[in-house]
């Protein structure tokens, strides 16, 4: 598990590009160019690494684009000691980026092979989750809501109701919706009752499904 000046020039220059592309949160540029991403990824495709690309991992499943990485943790507006709950664990390389940011971090993966082999992963490169779920994230986590913020890195054909009923009160969902391209929506709760909602643009995930497997 190498992280070389290569690598490292390759990051510098990603940071570079996501500035361009309107990332202005210097916490999450800054967790960017920490992060080895290539280590997230088989080693055959370190290539691949820091070039703003999704990319695919095990289980049919992919790593998020480094922009929409980025995009979707600005939106969240994580403080330092902020817990957070994700949906879709997947590579871990998002979860490494809200630890980086100090964030308190759960998260759920639906694919059993995935979670198994995160789980073992992240703590290797020093990143500790507070809980690693494998589970269902249309339910959310019950016994440790309410959370700072919610953030679902996998298109939702619709908003689970769960995961609104999760957040703190001043609390952020950011959640792409739809079938096959998503809105990037961010609900942010007002009250008990009121939810402000505000929408980002298109993006395209793979879907979020209904049951573990
Ligand atoms: N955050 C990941 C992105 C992985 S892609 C990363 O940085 O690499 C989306 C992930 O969501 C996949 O791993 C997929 O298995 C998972 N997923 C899909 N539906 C889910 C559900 N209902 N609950 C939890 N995880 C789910």
């Amino acid at each position: 598990m190498k992280d070389t000046f290569t690598h490292q020039g390759m990051r510098k220059k990603l940071v570079e590009t996501l500035k361009t592309k309107g990332i202005t949160d210097r916490n999450v540029l800054q967790a960017i160019g920490k992060i080895p991403r290539h280590l997230f990824m088989d080693s055959g495709f370190v290539d691949h690494a820091y070039v703003d690309k999704a990319f695919p991992i095990a289980a049919e499943q992919t790593i998020s684009q480094p922009y929409t990485v980025a995009r979707q943790t600005e939106l969240l507006e994580v403080k330092k000691g902020d817990k957070i709950l994700e949906i879709g664990t997947g590579s871990g390389y998002q979860a490494a980026v809200l630890l980086e940011m100090n964030a308190l971090l759960y998260t759920i993966e639906r694919q059993n092979e995935l979670f198994k082999k995160t789980r073992l992963f992240l703590p290797k490169l020093g990143y500790k989750p507070k809980r690693m779920i494998f589970g269902d994230g249309y339910i959310g986590l019950e016994d440790e809501a309410p959370f700072n913020g919610i953030i679902v890195t996998a298109g939702a054909p619709f908003v689970p109701q769960p995961l609104l009923a999760q957040l703190k009160i001043g609390g952020k969902l950011v959640i792409p919706v739809g079938e096959n391209v998503q809105v990037m929506t961010v609900f942010h709760r007002k009250s008990e009752t009121e939810f402000e909602k505000k929408e980002y643009g298109e993006f395209k995930f793979v879907p979020l499904l209904e049951d573990k497997n």
